[in-house]
């Protein structure tokens, strides 16, 4: 399987990479069977599985991830965080991972499961992603290893400048490239951006782009709080929230000039957040395309 670092640095264009959750129904992994197959005509570059809270999807990541790959012929990512596991735990699902032929691994902290409030490091496993990442490398296995960034910071972070010292622990532990957690205002990524570079942070950092579905997933995220969204963007909407096909045109429009923009300042790719759907990633990507 193709390493994705490699595929940054070989690219002859943006790298097109989608991220998937696992379903918890046959009938959803049906359904994301189908999504795949529609976007797999796009050529993507790669494909990621998210790990599912407290590590709650740990054999259906493996298996889908492993599966999706073979199936379409398409370097994958598994997501993996270290919520909850010892190092022995954590070492016999690496194990597993390397096992089933994935070969890139989004390495993370993880979130804790639902109800539980803070993240608590396990007995003997690990409080940080960087020190899971140092511990992979430690064991000898072979993946490429990828990290989360947040260019309006980490809700636990004390400041961005802080976070962004704890991205370089990551980075000198042996994360290959970052992903972003999604924004929607290019000027905090570009800023977040000059942070990283002038830490001396020099892997490729994806931004990460969900495509807007509707206008209650927009309150949602201004609810918890968790990122920007230009103003104008939200009148817009806001507009025409009860008129389906407008607003589904309002947002693509203003995804793919963000991705545009994004692409010009020199991305070397985008990250899309399908949401397991195939209607909002294809028509981004395929505008971005023409
Ligand atoms: C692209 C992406 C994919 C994701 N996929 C998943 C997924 O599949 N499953 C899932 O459960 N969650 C996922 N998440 C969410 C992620 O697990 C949470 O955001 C989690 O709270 C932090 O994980 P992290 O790996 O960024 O942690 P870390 O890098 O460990 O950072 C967490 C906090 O600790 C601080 N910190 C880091 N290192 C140090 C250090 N050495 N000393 C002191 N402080 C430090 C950081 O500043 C930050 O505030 C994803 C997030 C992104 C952006």
């Amino acid at each position: 399987m193709k390493k994705i670092l490699e595929i940054y640095n070989n690219a002859k264009g943006p790298v097109y990479s989608f991220e998937f959750f696992p379903p918890k129904t046959d009938e959803g992994e049906g359904k994301l069977t189908e999504t795949l197959r529609e976007l797999s005509r796009l050529q993507p570059g790669y494909i990621t599985v998210t790990y599912g809270a407290g590590g709650s999807t740990r054999d259906k990541t493996i298996r889908l991830t492993s599966d999706l790959a073979k199936q379409f012929d398409l370097p994958a990512a598994a997501h993996f965080t270290c919520v909850g596991g010892n190092r022995e735990e954590i070492r016999s699902i690496l194990g597993e991972i390397y096992s089933s032929g994935i070969r890139n691994l989004m390495a993370l902290r993880g979130d804790p499961p639902k109800g539980q409030g803070e993240f608590q490091k396990a007995e003997g496993g690990f409080g940080h992603a960087s020190e899971l990442i140092s511990f992979i490398k430690s064991e000898g296995f072979d993946f490429c290893i990828g990290g989360a960034c947040y260019p309006e910071k980490h809700p636990q972070a004390r400041s961005l400048e802080e976070d962004v010292d704890n991205l370089k622990k990551k980075v000198d532990a042996g994360a290959s490239y970052l992903v972003s957690q999604l924004f929607f205002k290019n000027e905090i990524f570009e800023s977040f951006l000059g942070l990283v570079r002038k830490k001396g942070i020099s892997v490729p950092v994806i931004p990460g782009i969900m495509p807007i579905t509707s206008f209650s997933q927009i309150e949602r995220f201004r609810a918890m709080a968790a990122c920007e969204f230009p103003e104008e963007l939200l009148s817009d909407l806001e507009e025409v929230r009860n008129r389906p096909e407008e607003f589904y045109r309002r947002s693509l429009n203003f995804s793919v000039r963000q991705c545009r923009e994004l692409l010009s300042l020199g991305s070397p790719g985008i990250h899309l957040y399908t949401l397991n759907q195939s209607h909002a990633s294809y028509d981004i990507v395929r505008e971005l395309e023409n």
